[in-house]
């Protein structure tokens, strides 16, 4: 069999493109490297999602889920990461690899849409890699409750770091929030939210030098970017948000990605390669929220639907 539309990627982008994909009746195969949901799963609310009061992330997952297991036409597999999408004779040749039995699959695919959101970066610093599990964390829904009344180091001036201080607040006995510059880059209504939070203090202008301890964290050494001092910040725990890296290498030399790997579109969210579109944060663009990621997958399935039209599948 061959699909009318492959979607690569299980988070808010893939599955609103899955549930346009599966109304218009197109054969649908989503495929998710992990499980579905992509960086929700990392967070427990969202505030901003237009008419939907405080949504909790995993209750929206499991809704879209049940949406999707109404349409007949669509196939939807985890734990499953697509190596490779080559061209061949008309249509996509996707080529995946299971997380469960590293057995190896082939489909085709007239169309394909890529959804494979973001990757957290990481500091690069000394000690990062050596204490992830052992109180380094890029997750604050998975990891916050271990950090009960222990204080955390987190580092990031951005939206996800303040929001996610907001959810750590709850758990930590304090969190001293790290930031390069004076400034942060985070909405308002974040900043102050933080500001007036007692648990929650700022050093600003500082940079993250080395992570500390010996079986577990025990500190952060930072160093003052205005004076150059170091100083060592005792801490249980690191939590680390300063951005995201879109997950593209496996389409390089395919269709164009800018120079930091974000695939670039038009407004139908179609790529350099004819029949390849793309959706939500892997994609070029200047504003990443949930309800953007699901109007991109919403734009990429419909783009599909008239791109198959005119190829008359
Ligand atoms: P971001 O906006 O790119 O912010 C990353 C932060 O990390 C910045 O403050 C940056 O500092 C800092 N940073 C980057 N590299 C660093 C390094 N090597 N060392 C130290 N600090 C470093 O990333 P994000 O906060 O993850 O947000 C990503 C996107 O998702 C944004 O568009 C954001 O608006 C959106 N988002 C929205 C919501 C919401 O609406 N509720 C929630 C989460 C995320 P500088 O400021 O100096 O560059």
């Amino acid at each position: 069999m061959i699909y009318d539309v492959a979607i690569i990627g299980g988070g808010p982008a893939g599955l609103t493109a899955a549930i346009y994909a599966g109304r218009s009746q197109l054969k649908t195969k989503v495929v998710e490297k992990l499980s579905v949901g992509g960086q929700l799963l990392l967070t427990e609310l969202i505030e901003n999602f237009p008419g939907v009061y405080q949504m909790n992330s995993h209750g929206w997952i499991n809704m879209v889920k049940k949406q999707l297991s109404e349409l007949d036409s669509v196939d939807l597999q985890e734990d499953c990461i697509v190596e490779k999408i080559e061209y061949v004779a008309g249509s996509f040749r996707v080529c995946t690899i299971s997380q469960v039995d590293n057995s190896r699959e082939i489909f085709d695919s007239h169309s394909v849409i890529v959804a494979t959101g973001a990757l957290p970066k990481r500091l690069g610093i000394k000690g990062e890699d050596a204490f992830i599990g052992r109180g380094v964390s890029f997750c604050a829904t998975c990891d916050g409750p271990f950090f009960k009344d222990k204080a955390i180091a987190l580092v990031g001036g951005g939206d996800t770091a303040l929001e996610e201080a907001l959810y750590l607040r709850r758990f930590a006995r304090k969190i001293t929030i790290i930031h390069r510059r004076d400034n942060l880059r985070a909405t308002a209504i974040l900043q102050e939210r933080c500001m007036k939070d007692e648990k929650i203090e700022f050093r600003l202008s500082a940079s993250p030098v080395e992570i500390l301890g010996n079986n577990k964290v025990e500190g952060i050494k930072i160093k003052d970017l205005k004076t150059h001092q170091e100083e060592v910040l005792a801490c249980d725990g690191v939590f680390v948000f300063i951005g995201f890296t879109p997950d593209t290498v496996f389409l390089r030399g395919l269709l164009d990605l800018n120079d930091r790997g974000y695939i670039l579109t038009d407004e139908h969210m179609m790529s350099s390669c004819q029949g390849i579109f793309a959706a939500g944060d892997c994609r070029h663009r200047p504003f990443n929220q949930v309800v953007t990621a699901c109007s991109d997958g919403a734009v990429a399935a419909y783009s599909a639907t008239k791109f198959l039209e005119k190829k008359k599948i």
